[in-house]
């Protein structure tokens, strides 16, 4: 059993990048691939122990993006991308850009404080900062929010200040999915369409449409395997890859405590299972793809 989508707390997840990998070594995984938001920290602080403890690791990353939004529309949700680098490391171009997204985070975050600060909320960007340090995000607002009392739960601080129509949003400057793509193969890895369940596409029809414009772009693959996939989506995901000639990638998108009730490499009540052909193939196809281009 594999597991290649898995958070840190170098992002949104509890446990720190060491923790992770021996949690990954107990319940023996054949590999791990850690995912963060963002950022490549958690692969780079995991790498030594990973080896140490001889636990197959793989440098991944999960981008955020969101589509241009269309005059007189709502801004559309945002569409995460997850790239997997099982030969080489990413580029050093594409850590610089990594650092420029963090730039707009924190741009992002000092705005969302002020409007919070104009609703009557007290809060701080240290407050914030003390729980989510080098990629502090809106769950790190809600976490706050939450312990200070301004809501009784985060999805209620998502609800009634966080969420992208909420009283509190700010918009933050963030790739287009196209460019997340061509981002991550420029860098040397292979672009995935991460949990699929959560595209307002739905139907086969329309979901085959959206992927064909990725394909032109880049995109090498989809994750058929997620916690949240029931049976008949996995199988829709995996046909369209089939038809498609996308690789399949899975994983439970395990962050800790953050997430509760899903556990590394099973998932939600133990339900998933990802087995290892799933990362040599994956291994095969970006080989070839590589060849290709
Ligand atoms: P950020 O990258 O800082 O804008 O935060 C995005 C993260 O916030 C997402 O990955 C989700 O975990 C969480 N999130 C965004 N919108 C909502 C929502 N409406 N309800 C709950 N969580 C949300
Ligand atoms: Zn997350
Ligand atoms: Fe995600
Ligand atoms: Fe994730």
């Amino acid at each position: 059993m594999i597991d290649l989508h898995s958070h840190t707390d170098q992002s949104d997840g509890s446990l720190t990048p060491q923790e992770l990998v021996q949690e990954a070594c107990r319940i023996g995984l054949e590999a791990l691939a850690i995912s963060d938001h963002d950022t490549l920290a958690g692969y780079d602080m995991a790498e030594a122990v990973a080896a140490e403890m001889g636990l197959e690791l793989l440098c991944a990353i999960e981008l955020s993006s969101r589509p241009a939004q269309q005059a007189g529309e709502r801004r559309p949700p945002s569409i995460h991308l997850l790239g997997y680098f099982p030969e080489s490391a990413p580029t050093r171009d594409f850590r610089h850009w990594l650092r420029t997204q963090q730039d707009g985070r924190r741009r992002r975050n000092l705005a969302l404080v002020s409007k919070l600060q104009s609703l009557g909320v007290v809060i701080t960007l240290d407050e914030v900062q003390s729980v989510g340090r080098n990629l502090t995000g809106r769950p790190h607002f809600a976490q706050v929010l939450e312990r200070k009392g301004y809501v009784r739960s985060r999805q209620e601080a998502f609800d009634l200040y966080l969420a992208d129509h909420a009283q509190a949003a700010v918009e933050r400057d963030e790739p287009t999915p196209e460019e997340a793509i061509r981002r991550i193969r420029a860098a040397g890895g292979l672009p995935v369409v991460a949990h699929p369940c959560r595209l307002p596409q739905r139907d086969s029809a329309s979901l085959a449409a959206l992927l064909e414009r990725w394909v032109d772009v880049g995109l090498e693959g989809i994750e058929v395997y997620y916690s949240e996939h029931t049976a008949e989506q996995m199988e829709l995901y995996a046909r369209l890859a089939r038809r498609m000639g996308l690789a399949v990638t899975g994983g439970s998108d395990f962050h800790g405590a953050t997430k509760p009730g899903i556990a590394l490499g099973t998932g939600r009540n133990g339900a998933l299972r990802v087995p290892y052909t799933v990362l040599e193939d994956m291994k095969t196809a970006h080989l070839a793809m590589r060849k290709a281009s």
